[in-house]
């Protein structure tokens, strides 16, 4: 079958397609239904199926390669490395799964883990799966009012963590800052699990911190059965930021998501069992979740899970874990290869690169001089995807794995198959013609594998993402972008607020409120700015209460560290805006509105548009005038 007649079948008769694909993953119960679509936005995959994902990342392959390496857990932080096999995780899963029943977890209860790229975190992750509680990773890079939100909102049972992480060689504090977030939340966990790395001293609360390495002691032989669950029960909860201050709880299934990710795992990423896939990311973003735990397990490859720089010790680190454990695929995002770019080709050729076959690049615009550089150094194709946390898995990308369709620089691709794409003018909600710019916009049903609802809260799911068109109740992906005359998509930036710094989302309502906590902040915009680096920067512009001495250069310098340091504890550091900048006036409508998008086109030096309706011309002079100093 060529990839047209493929992806015809998966829109057409999503039916047949799905339930061919569902046989890629083992069912303790088979479903009665493939899709039951009969309450729109909301789709149900596989209804009445019984599975489990710990099961199909785990225990399925523990009889025929047990011995063979599943989790490779390396640190050029700690200068550790550790290869578990497939027995071996199962063990320790199975203890992870045992100790956490042992703090009152249970099905449907909520377990957030605030960890590292270390195997422990694997570990939960999984054990969570086995047991069917719900997990739902925070990134270790953010702070304590970030992780106060999550806590509220997903309401724990148990949260997992550490003492501290490294970067650069420099201990990063996590206990302290979940103390914080914990004192911060009105929900409190019945427990904190702890792994101690050693790396900080931590101070203990009694009755309610446990440490791990005790409790696994006493779960050594533990054997944890699987708990089956119904395919459209939840497995976990991921928190993407959006246009509003409250982050939203990306919640996703357990049958539809193991189908998806193996169907993927065969037919974009083509992986093998007994290979060896190299995600670059971390657990704490939907990567990491796909592509470094469930996707690699699930298909019965090991995966490599990396704490360190990409250039620390030298910039030879990734390619000599490729070399060393015959990686096949590799995934990274365009920021990575353009920090590698800075170095010296020598550390890439200086390993033997030949079991690579492909580099997948995702999570933010690929510019053509960076797909082709790192293309031809390491003599592999370099295939874009384009997708989501809330979907995912790839919405756009070629799939090579059924046909050898040709990529096109600059454009991610073509529709995957599953997914039903098209670009609506954003006025008239009409579809657009060729090359014509509008917003990127999917059909229902999502395909599998995409989140069922914003969790705890299915009005959000349908306001938010599927009520932006009156014309048709369509998802949007709050993207632009055109199709060209070949059906190739190119995607021009997001349509909302939220900004994309080095592949990574955030919001800048989410950077305004915190800037906004500074008791000398009167008001702020925060908006992404283009970094030739990064993709994007925050940049912002305050107006103080009073002036703090910011008449001055050095007085300036200071208040702009104050309000970094704010977003830095608040927040985490990866929000940290570029630079702050002090106006007495941002640019607004008459009616109030903040310009957002011609203060951005001022920051990148564009034109800033139509600005009949704003309220006050000397505003924008402002803006300009500090953009140049
Ligand atoms: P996240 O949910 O954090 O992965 O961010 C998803 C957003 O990142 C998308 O909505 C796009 O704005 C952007 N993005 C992801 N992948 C790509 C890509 N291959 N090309 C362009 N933009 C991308």
């Amino acid at each position: 079958m060529n990839y047209a007649e493929f992806y015809k079948q998966s829109v057409d008769d999503p039916q047949t397609f799905w339930a061919k694909q569902a046989e890629l993953i083992d069912w303790h119960q088979p479903y009665s239904q493939v899709l039951d679509y009969s309450n729109p936005p909301f789709a149900k995959w596989f209804v009445g199926g019984q599975t489990n994902l710990c099961h199909n990342a785990v225990d399925r392959w523990v009889a025929g390669q047990g011995d063979k390496p599943a989790l490779i857990a390396i640190s050029t932080e700690t200068n550790t490395e550790k290869v578990y096999t497939f027995a071996e995780l199962h063990t320790e899963v199975q203890r992870m799964a045992a100790l956490m029943q042992s703090l009152g977890v249970g099905k449907g209860d909520r377990v957030l883990i605030y960890m590292p790229m270390i195997a422990e975190a694997a570990f939960a992750m999984l054990a969570c799966a086995r047991i069917g509680a719900i997990h739902s990773v925070v990134f270790g890079g953010f702070a304590s009012n970030s992780l106060a939100t999550r806590i509220n909102d997903a309401k724990p049972k148990l949260i997992v963590s550490v003492d501290a992480g490294s970067r650069g060689g420099k201990r990063v504090a996590y206990k302290p800052l979940l103390d914080t977030a914990i004192d911060l939340a009105q929900h409190k966990p019945g427990h904190v699990l702890l792994v101690d790395r050693g790396l900080m001293p931590m101070q203990s609360v009694a009755g309610r911190d446990v440490d791990y390495a005790a409790l696994r002691a006493q779960h050594m032989d533990a054997q944890v059965p699987i708990t089956w669950l119904e395919a459209n029960e939840a497995s976990y909860i991921l928190y993407t930021s959006g246009t509003t201050g409250k982050p939203k709880g990306v919640q996703r299934d357990v049958g539809g998501h193991a189908v998806a990710l193996t169907a993927s795992m065969k037919h974009i990423y083509c992986g093998n069992a007994g290979e060896t896939y190299f995600s670059s990311s971390d657990i704490g973003w939907v990567v990491g979740h796909s592509y470094i735990v469930y996707g690699p397990l699930i298909t019965g490859m090991a995966t490599i899970m990396y704490e360190g720089l990409p250039f620390a010790p030298d910039a030879g680190i990734w390619w000599s874990i490729v070399e060393k454990y015959k990686v096949t695929r590799m995934f990274t995002a365009p920021t990575a290869v353009r920090v590698l770019k800075k170095y010296p080709t020598e550390f890439m050729h200086k390993y033997d690169l030949s079991s690579l076959k492909t580099l997948y690049l995702a999570g933010e615009p690929l510019d053509e001089t960076t797909s082709q550089w790192i293309s031809s150094e390491l003599g592999v194709p370099v295939i874009d995807n384009y997708w989501q946390t809330e979907t995912g898995w790839p919405i756009l990308t070629v799939v090579k794995g059924v046909e050898d369709v040709p990529t096109k620089l600059g454009s991610p691709g073509i529709p995957v198959y599953g997914y039903k794409v098209k670009i609506l003018n954003e006025a008239t909600g009409e579809v657009c013609g060729a090359n014509e710019k509008g917003v990127v916009v999917i059909e229902g049903p999502l395909p599998p594998g995409c989140m069922q609802t914003v969790y705890g809260d299915d009005q959000r799911f349908v306001k938010t993402y599927w009520s932006n068109f009156s014309s048709e109740q369509v998802y949007s992906t709050f993207d632009w972008g055109i199709r060209d005359a070949d059906g190739y998509y190119f995607i021009l930036g997001r349509t909302d607020d939220v900004i994309n710094v080095a592949g990574h989302r955030l919001g800048t309502r989410e950077i305004e409120e915190s800037i906004s906590s500074h008791a000398n902040v009167a008001e702020v915009a925060a908006v992404g700015v283009e970094d030739k680096l990064k993709g994007q920067v925050a940049i912002a512009f305050v107006i103080l209460k009073n002036n703090a001495g910011t008449e001055t250069p050095e007085g300036r310098q200071a208040m702009e560290k104050e309000i970094m340091s704010v977003v830095d504890n608040r927040l985490g550091s990866l929000a940290r805006p570029a630079r702050v900048h002090f106006v007495t006036m941002l640019p607004k409508t008459r009616s109030g509105k903040l310009l957002r998008r011609s203060l951005q086109a001022i920051c990148e030096g564009r034109d800033p548009g139509d600005l009949t309706t704003i309220e006050d011309p000397i505003s924008l002079q402002q803006i300009k005038n500090v953009m140049a100093v």
